[in-house]
């Protein structure tokens, strides 16, 4: 099958919101009017990112889910994506699979694909998305303000307790490893809660690296420190059942791949925040300062061997 061939068949489909999709030497879009464009990329790349034998549905999902999730953290609707491949070779299997969990993402969110790349070499996959914003609203990361609440949605450290579980650092039963993985292979980014927060949240960011490591980036931005009730922290029941130990506490706070959101608001706009409709939990409460400290039931601070994913750390 020739490039154009794969192109053609796995990745042209009809993209009715652009001027022009895919098949010229760049698409053509408008912008809504009195929003600005928010753009990101993010990439997934083999054996750093997932393994070889990826189920490529799941990878397809993932990979434009974790480009959702920065337009959720940014409060932006996502409109369109391009796509650039780093492919081995042309399996038509793994390009069918693939092709179908992305377009099934896309196709919940209401994205386009509108062109990309493609290319013989390592397996490596690379999303830029595009979403629309209003300008003034949209949710950066340098917003938060002392006495702000802080808030995470959904549950945190379950996509990593199932990586531990992989990596032979714990043992996870059957049940509680497919609960797990599930977090691990179908994230779900947070659109509507991203566009919900609008007006509201004074910052926010989503967890790919870590609830410590991506606070932290607000806190820095936002020149602030925050305090953390570590008994606070919305968890499942794997991790209830696996609380006690120092992987799990790893887990929770410095474990990757959740794609939940974490934000900042006023403690007047506290009621609001928990009318949104899905699970946003307050964890905390930024204070003058810099840094994060976490204090367990007793009071007591608790320490990390590690505070979060950093690849050159
Ligand atoms: P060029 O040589 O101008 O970069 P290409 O031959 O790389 O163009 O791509 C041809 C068309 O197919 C372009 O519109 C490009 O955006 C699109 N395209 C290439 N790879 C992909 C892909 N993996 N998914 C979606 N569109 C793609
Ligand atoms: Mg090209």
């Amino acid at each position: 099958m020739s490039e154009f061939d794969l192109i053609k068949r796995y990745f042209t489909r009809p993209a009715p919101s652009a001027m022009l999709g895919v098949g010229d030497d760049a698409a053509l879009l408008q912008v809504s009017d009195g929003k600005v464009l928010a753009v990101s990329t993010d990439m997934l790349v083999c054996d750093t990112h997932f393994f070889a034998d990826a189920d490529p549905f799941l990878l397809g999902h993932k990979t434009l889910a974790v480009n959702l999730s920065d337009m959720a953290a940014m409060g932006a609707v996502p409109r369109w994506a391009t796509l650039a491949l780093s492919l081995p070779d042309a399996d038509e299997a793994w390009l069918e699979k693939f092709s179908a969990g992305f377009f099934a993402m896309a196709d919940m969110h209401g994205v386009e694909l509108v062109g990309g790349d493609t290319t013989r070499g390592p397996l490596n996959l690379s999303v830029t998305i595009m979403g629309e914003v209003e300008a003034s609203l949209a949710l950066r990361r340098n917003g938060a303000k002392v006495g702000d609440e802080i808030w995470v949605s959904g549950r945190l450290g379950d996509a990593a307790l199932a990586l531990a579980h992989l990596k032979g650092l714990i043992v996870l039963a059957g049940d509680e490893f497919s609960a797990c993985a599930s977090a691990l292979h179908r994230p779900v980014p947070r659109v509507a809660l991203g566009r919900a927060l609008l007006g509201i949240a004074t910052s926010a960011i989503d967890i790919s690296d870590g609830l410590l490591a991506d606070l932290g980036h607000i806190l820095a931005a936002s020149n602030v420190g925050a305090e953390l009730d570590f008994g606070s922290l919305p968890v499942s029941v794997v991790m209830q059942n696996h609380f006690d130990g120092m992987i799990a506490r790893q887990c929770l706070l410095a474990g990757g791949d959740d794609y939940e959101l974490c934000f900042t608001a006023p403690v007047s706009r506290h009621t609001e925040v928990l009318t949104i409709g899905m699970k946003l939990t307050c964890i905390g409460r930024i204070v003058a300062g810099q840094g994060c400290i976490v204090r367990d039931e007793a009071g007591n601070n608790i320490v990390l061997e590690s505070a979060g994913y950093d690849h050159f750390g």
